[in-house]
């Protein structure tokens, strides 16, 4: 399919499972979805790899790796991403010591822009090239995963002092294998989420308390809230304030998985930065500052985590360790204003955008945030010469083809 759309002068693009708030999957040319290859085509328990098929979703993929005894060491907020998707935009979870999925990638089967296949494995030079690359490089067909034995999380949170947080962010990232905190803009508090690998056995919330916690608080009436504050902007404090309080605090112990992604079922918009770690709590205090004064409120929680340095060309953590801030607004309510303010302080520290979520930066300014930016546009302009691959998106922030 590629090399009759190259042929015929038409565009391709994959798209994933659609949550990357950007159009980076758009295209008006030949659309591929590859959720029809979703198998694990090869397990080998001692190394620990496993070779898939890159289409397969994230949900589908953790419990076929559990069956086996595997797990990735880490994961973001939700699990409904292709894999191919999550790994091309760098998705990451928490967690000081662990980069994000493309650095688990360890071999790669794809169609290049040419139509032809290009088998890529450790050890190559361009295995460090290809894992983020935003569908720019190729159709992604097979992935070889680094896996670590399944593992369970003990997941305490807690509710604190923002001010305690942010005073030392080094102890908050020192305190846990994954520590985060929620902060909704306007409380004084926030929700600090710590989760370490435990031997502990399984010690899960009932089902009563899942049904009651995640889909009627956190989806459900968080949902209700959100609208109420969107017709009523001025009630935005009150919100705030409600919202910070009907969280409680919890533990219990869970296979990773299960711990590190809920659902999200109310709709949003979202900006998300990596800054390098060390201004990380400056930066969240300059964020506070600016929801202070928007002429429309943040009606959704800011979420803080971090991640670990890698050597991938275009990932978010090339070189360097990241904290992140992610922005959300509900959607339907206005968040230009907001988001822009925000990325304005993101970029004083050299901020690298989520490649999944918006921002307004340019294929100039971006180069200038990457050391690795031109290696990457070779193999780009090898790998897909006439620009097959090519969109809107792509054209603003990986610029042409050189
Ligand atoms: C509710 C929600 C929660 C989220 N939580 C997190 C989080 O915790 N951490 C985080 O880092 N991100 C998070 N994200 C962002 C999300 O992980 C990324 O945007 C991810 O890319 C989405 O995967 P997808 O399968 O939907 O890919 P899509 O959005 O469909 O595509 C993403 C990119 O990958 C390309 N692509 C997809 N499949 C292939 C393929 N086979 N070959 C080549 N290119 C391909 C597409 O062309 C596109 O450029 C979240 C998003 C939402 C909506």
């Amino acid at each position: 399919m590629v090399s009759r759309a190259s042929a015929d002068g038409r565009r391709v693009r994959v798209i994933g499972a659609g949550h990357s708030f950007t159009a980076a999957a758009m295209t008006d040319g030949v659309l591929l979805r590859l959720d029809a290859m979703n198998r694990i085509l090869e397990v080998d328990p001692v190394s620990m790899r496993v070779r898939v098929e890159a289409g397969i979703s994230l949900h589908d993929l953790n419990r076929q790796l559990h069956v086996v005894g595997l797990a990735l060491p880490n994961l973001g907020d939700i699990d409904v991403q292709s894999l191919a998707g999550a790994i091309s935009t760098a998705t990451h979870g928490t967690g000081i010591a662990l980069g994000n999925l493309a650095t688990m990638v360890v071999a790669m089967v794809l169609v290049d822009g040419k139509g032809e296949i290009v088998r890529v494995d450790t050890g190559d030079p361009l295995m460090s090239v290809l894992p983020v690359g935003i569908g720019a490089l190729g159709v992604v067909c097979e992935v070889t995963l680094q896996c670590v034995s399944s593992f369970r999380l003990h997941a305490h949170e807690t509710i604190e002092h923002l001010d305690d947080v942010l005073g030392d962010v080094e102890g908050l990232v020192a305190s846990a294998d994954h520590a985060e905190f929620y902060w909704m803009p306007g409380a004084r508090r926030c929700q600090v989420k710590r989760n370490n690998r435990t031997d502990a056995p399984l010690d899960r919330p009932s089902k009563v308390a899942v049904v009651r916690d995640k889909y009627l608080g956190e989806n459900l009436a968080f949902g209700t809230v959100c609208r109420v504050g969107r017709r009523w902007p001025r009630l935005a404090p009150r919100i705030a304030k409600l919202v910070s309080s009907s969280v409680s605090e919890r533990e219990f112990v869970d296979d990773s998985f299960r711990v590190f992604s809920s659902p999200r079922l109310v709709r949003f918009v979202e900006m998300e930065y990596g800054i390098p770690l060390e201004c990380l709590g400056e930066a969240v205090q300059r964020v506070r500052e600016v929801t202070r004064h928007l002429s429309f409120p943040s009606l959704f929680p800011i979420e803080v985590r971090m991640s670990a340095a890698d050597d991938l060309a275009l990932s978010t953590g090339s070189g360097r360790r990241n904290g992140w801030v992610a922005v959300h607004q509900y959607r339907g309510a206005p968040y230009e204003s907001y988001f822009q303010q925000v990325a304005a302080i993101m970029d004083s520290y050299g901020g690298r955008p989520h490649w999944g979520k918006l921002h307004w930066l340019d294929a100039e300014q971006l180069a200038a945030r990457y050391p690795r930016w031109d290696e990457f546009a070779a193999v780009r302009s090898r790998l897909d010469p006439a620009g097959t691959f090519r969109n809107e998106y792509l054209d603003r922030v990986l610029g042409p083809i050189v």
